[in-house]
């Protein structure tokens, strides 16, 4: 305990120096995990933003392929349910039919 630094005045160490050096460190880690969770909150927000009915045509490559149709639907009897979608592209009039294994 001898090499702890001294606040001029005091005998012993400085608690008072020590509380406000971990005080510090928690508030500095609080800043880091606010900023963490801000982060998050702006990837959510820029998720949210993207047309997500519109994706990239796998045709044209243009982000103008939209979803048509939607429905569940179960193909064999013994087999799961599946989500029936169709897709077209509004620029070039490709269109694509996709079955999605819904999940369990
Ligand atoms: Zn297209």
């Amino acid at each position: 305990m001898s090499n702890l630094p001294t606040v001029p005045g005091e005998s012993g160490p400085g608690w008072s120096t020590w509380w406000s050096r971990i005080k510090a460190a928690y508030e500095r880690g609080k800043g880091i995990v606010a900023l963490d969770s801000r982060v998050r909150d702006l990837e959510a927000k820029l998720g949210d933003n993207r047309p997500s009915p519109y994706r990239k045509c796998p045709a044209c490559a243009e982000r103008d392929f939209r979803i048509q149709d939607r429905y569940r639907s179960r193909p064999e009897p013994f087999e799961g349910r599946y989500f029936h979608e169709k897709w077209l592209c509004f620029s070039c009039g490709h269109r694509e039919a996709v079955n999605i294994p819904e999940p369990e």
